[in-house]
């Protein structure tokens, strides 16, 4: 998962400061040393790293109290704060044209992953804005970039417009816009060449392409496992293009953080959408003060919220807020969960988004699958009616018949009705609504 390495440091480091009462300038700038190595570790650009720790060390140093935090927590705020700032604050949406289409032209490095994320962002847009693109096969030096498109755009249900390896790219790109407008798409997405690194002639030929069609968005697809390359090489296509914003891709890989903390400083535009993985929806909305709680280890409640919610009927979802909240969760209710979990993507991941597990050694060993869940239901399905509704029936002798109804041992029954109730009081204590993550953090 991404930022682990990052997470890892930085957590250790505030747990340093537990327990303290109060801090001393000491404690702050043997904080902030350790925060700038683990910063610089991450692959964080070295200004970029100056001025955030000038920023935190000043703001902890200050007059800043709140009543509601301790002096350690607090310390823990304001670098959560910061880390929001450096990525950008607040969520950018896509730039929008006053009359279909609007155009969006993908540019970056070779294999940084134009041609997927234009695949992701096409099937973002049919999903969210119902919207009918088309893609634009700009890419006229690799016919294997072409095919790729192709296959993308099949996979979508979205047309691409090509007219092979032998033309000019702005010539297919203006008649790719013609074909756009006579089958009024809304959305032109344009991919573009890359080479293996900036050079003149691929920015001519991208300028002129820029000149022709006035992209509404012209996006930098940005490789985030290159770390604080990706900021450079950023900033180059910004001088030469004005970007408008920028993809941060593989952060499914990228496990030190130092292209996403710095990109934003580095050119001034926004991050716009992450790729978290090769299949067509592993792409999400960057909000910048949910990745802060992330490398945080707060986890990412609302992403997870959000994830839910795009598979779940909201006043399902509401439904179950109920049923926690008056301590009826039972095992029917625990299957609908478990359906919709497994719906939602892998398991590992998602357990990682909820505040406190990201870093949770116990996980680092368990790995749950798609068997795994099964033979859970396998078990629900063995209960009667009654005790499915009313788990406090399951006596030794009703644990025995149920395990072997559903071929597992007993005690992977009794460890499942265990995890169970557990887990319903996690659910209860959450929907308290108590912010925990902090306290958890810092070791109660
Ligand atoms: P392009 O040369 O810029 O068009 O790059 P491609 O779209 O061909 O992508 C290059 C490789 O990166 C492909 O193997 C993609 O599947 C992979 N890729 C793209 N985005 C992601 C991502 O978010 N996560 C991971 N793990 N792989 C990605």
């Amino acid at each position: 998962m991404a930022f682990e390495g990052l997470s890892e440091r930085l957590q250790k480091v505030f747990s340093s400061l537990k327990g303290k009462g109060k801090l001393s300038e000491d404690d702050v700038r043997a904080v902030m040393r350790e925060v700038r190595m683990a910063l610089l570790e991450a692959d964080v650009n070295f200004d970029v790293v100056k001025g955030f720790v000038k920023q935190v060390r000043e703001r902890a140093l200050g007059s800043e109290v709140m009543d509601s935090l301790t002096p350690s927590q607090q310390v823990i705020k304001i670098v959560d704060d910061e880390l929001t700032k450096l990525m950008g604050e607040e969520a950018v949406p896509l730039n929008k044209a006053p009359h279909i289409p609007t155009i969006i032209m993908m540019v970056g490095l070779q294999g940084a992953g134009k041609t997927t994320t234009a695949g992701k962002l096409a099937k973002y847009l049919m999903a969210n804005d119902k919207a009918r693109p088309m893609f634009i096969a700009g890419d006229v030096y690799r016919p294997a970039a072409i095919e790729q498109l192709k296959v993308v755009g099949e996979q979508v249900g979205a047309p691409v417009y090509d007219e092979g390896t032998d033309k000019d790219p702005v010539d297919i790109v203006r008649n790719g816009l013609k074909q756009a407008e006579e089958n009024k798409n809304d959305y032109v997405i344009i991919d573009t060449a890359g080479r293996l690194e900036i050079d003149d002639k691929l920015m001519d030929e991208l300028a002129r392409i820029k000149e022709l069609a006035h992209p509404n968005e012209i996006l930098f697809v940005a490789d985030a496992m290159t770390g604080q390359v990706a900021a450079k090489v950023a900033h180059g296509f910004d001088e030469q293009l004005d970007i408008t914003g920028v993809v941060l891709t593989k952060l499914d890989g990228d496990t030190r953080g130092g292209a996403a903390l710095s990109i934003r400083s580095v050119t001034g535009k926004p991050i716009k959408f992450i790729g978290q993985g090769e299949k067509l929806d592993q792409l999400d909305v960057f909000h910048p003060d949910r990745m802060a709680d992330r490398i945080l280890g707060m986890g990412d409640m609302l992403t997870l919220i959000e994830k839910a919610q795009t598979d779940y009927d909201a006043k399902q979802a509401e439904e179950m807020a109920e049923k926690i909240r008056e301590n009826s969760f039972d095992f029917n209710d625990f299957i609908d969960q478990m359906d919709q979990v497994q719906k939602m993507g892998p398991l590992d991941e998602i357990m990682k988004m909820i505040p406190g597990m990201a870093n949770n050694p116990q996980l680092a060993n368990v790995s749950i699958g798609e068997k795994d869940i099964d033979h859970l239901k396998a078990i629900v399905y063995s209960m009667t009616p009654k005790e499915r509704e009313n788990p406090d029936l399951l006596n030794p002798s009703r644990r025995r018949r149920i395990a072997s109804g559903s071929g597992r041992n007993i005690q992977e029954v009794n460890r499942m009705i265990k995890q169970f109730k557990q887990s319903r009081d996690m659910m209860k204590q959450m929907s308290k609504g108590n912010m925990n993550g902090l306290d958890q953090m810092m070791g109660g």
